[in-house]
């Protein structure tokens, strides 16, 4: 439903949070967020925003990348297991997503005979372990890996997508599901929709279907997934608040 990730050198942990509340208006059942410090940290549960906060009280919230998600149950109950984000079954990638992967049953069948056990009920699962699955036999790029796996996808999606391997990294990937990137100054913001980015920047990128972007605070490489390089198109964002 919505999505909120930052990386750059502030505390992530405050701007997702906000961000996250900003989206409150499109509606949700859980929330959830991954923070990278030395390691990924996840928090998540059903209910609300609020709750998020209450559940991270106490707990480790540094970290200058992190990744987070409002969501709007398509499969699986609302249940804090099955709150984004999902980590693969190995702890390799981490994943936030809207939208629905249409063939998930199909591509889950096939991860359970190579071996792979669920967590949760969700499609989005099923794409953690399957991008997991292919980053580990093919032996490739946590890019490439992604972009594999997105040619085996029927559905639609937004997604931020961490992997513990290279952590100074998010990738993010939109089909049918909007994506905005916030480009600030050795930094981004990315987000379902460009309500979270205005306070920090009005300089943005639209995401378009089917393209793959790799970000860290000091660069952005936009692809197809079909590997086609793409010229990023910074625009000055079209919301007033
Ligand atoms: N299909 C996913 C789920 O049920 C994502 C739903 C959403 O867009 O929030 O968990």
């Amino acid at each position: 439903c919505g999505i909120v990730a930052y990386v750059g050198d502030r505390t992530a942990y405050p701007i997702i949070i906000k961000g996250l509340q900003r989206l409150e208006y499109r509606g949700y059942d859980s929330a959830g967020l991954a923070l990278v410090n030395d390691g990924v940290h996840v928090y998540k549960c059903k209910g609300k925003v609020k709750d998020l906060e209450e559940h991270a009280k106490g707990k480790s919230i540094s970290g200058s990348i992190g990744i987070g998600h409002t969501r709007w149950a398509t499969h699986g109950e609302p249940s804090d297991n099955n709150a984004h984000p999902h980590v693969s079954q190995n702890g390799k990638f981490i994943v936030v997503h809207n939208g629905i992967i249409e063939n998930y049953s199909h591509l889950k069948k096939e991860l359970i005979n190579r071996g792979y056990s669920f967590k949760s009920d969700t499609d989005t699962e099923v794409l953690a372990n399957l991008i997991e699955n292919i980053y580990l036999e093919e032996k490739v790029d946590a890019e490439i890996a992604v972009r594999y796996a997105l040619t085996k996808v029927v559905g639609a999606y937004g997604l931020v997508i961490t992997c513990t391997d290279e952590e100074d990294k998010l990738i993010a990937a939109r089909k049918g599901s909007p994506l905005v990137i916030g480009v600030g100054e050795k930094e981004y913001f990315l987000a379902s929709d460009a309500t979270p980015i205005v306070e920090y920047t009005d300089q943005v990128i639209y995401m378009n279907d089917e393209e793959v972007a790799v970000i860290n605070k000091d660069n952005l490489t936009l692809k197809s997934i079909q590997n086609d390089s793409k010229k990023p198109k910074i625009q000055k964002v079209s919301l007033s608040i």
